[in-house]
């Protein structure tokens, strides 16, 4: 393998596209990303960006197979994958919530002992059930979360929300707020010292153009 550069997860069609590719290339990183394409190699950088599923991109970048990943905060926490955390990127911001049946008359955590919430979110789903004490039945489901509790599958959910406004049309309302998000730049660790090198380069372009904005 090539430890001279900088292989770059992002996300390949979804909520974390569009701005993950605006990064790069506000970065002043060139490269052709022509549709359908699964890698590209930048024309004035030592960086190669791979498109994948969010999901992967934490496992890739502990394997050390991607060197950095654009990714949210649920996705890599959820995860558990052993890498760094190397910077917030501000955008993708969203949070991880417990919604119930708007008819049901909810009080607080403690009314989800004994209760059962589908989610995509296992983990962190126990790990907030368990520092508040509360034992609930996790039913891990990989989408259509929402409608879980109108047909009988779940009591509760335990989703990402942005505005709310899925939550609404599914007849339920936001209780709790377990975990907030952001989009987070992850690094392998087992980079090279040149891949540290790129990397304190692209982190110092990244924080260039996050000051230009603010
Ligand atoms: P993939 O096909 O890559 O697996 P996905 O369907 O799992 O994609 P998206 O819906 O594209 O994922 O969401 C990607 C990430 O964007 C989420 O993990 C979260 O961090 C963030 N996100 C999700 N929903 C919203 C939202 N409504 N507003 C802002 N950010 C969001
Ligand atoms: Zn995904």
């Amino acid at each position: 393998m090539n430890d001279n550069i900088l292989r770059i997860a992002i996300q390949k069609s979804g909520r974390l596209s569009e701005d993950s590719l605006k990064l790069i290339k506000e970065c002043g990183i060139r490269f052709d990303n022509g549709a359908g394409k699964l890698k590209t190699d930048a024309t004035n950088f030592p960086a190669q960006i791979l498109f994948l599923r969010d999901d992967d991109i934490p496992g890739y970048v502990e394997d050390g197979v991607a060197h950095l990943g654009i990714v949210g905060e649920n996705v890599s926490e959820e995860s558990n994958r052993d890498v760094d955390t190397v910077h917030k990127l501000g955008f993708s911001k969203c949070r991880l919530s417990i919604g119930v049946l708007r008819e049901h008359d909810y009080n607080n955590v403690t009314d989800l002992e004994g209760k059962s919430i589908a989610t995509t979110y296992p983990r962190l789903l126990e790990k907030y059930l368990s520092s508040n004490n509360v034992k609930a039945q996790i039913h891990e489901i990989s989408g259509s979360v929402e409608i879980a509790p109108s047909i009988g599958l779940a009591d509760a959910v335990c989703d990402i929300v942005s505005s709310g406004s899925t939550l609404l049309s599914n007849g339920l309302k936001e209780v709790e707020t377990i975990f907030r998000s952001e989009a987070v730049m992850i690094a392998s660790k087992h980079l090279s010292d040149v891949q540290k090198d790129l990397l304190d380069q692209l982190l110092f372009r990244i924080k260039s153009v996050q000051a230009a904005k603010n």
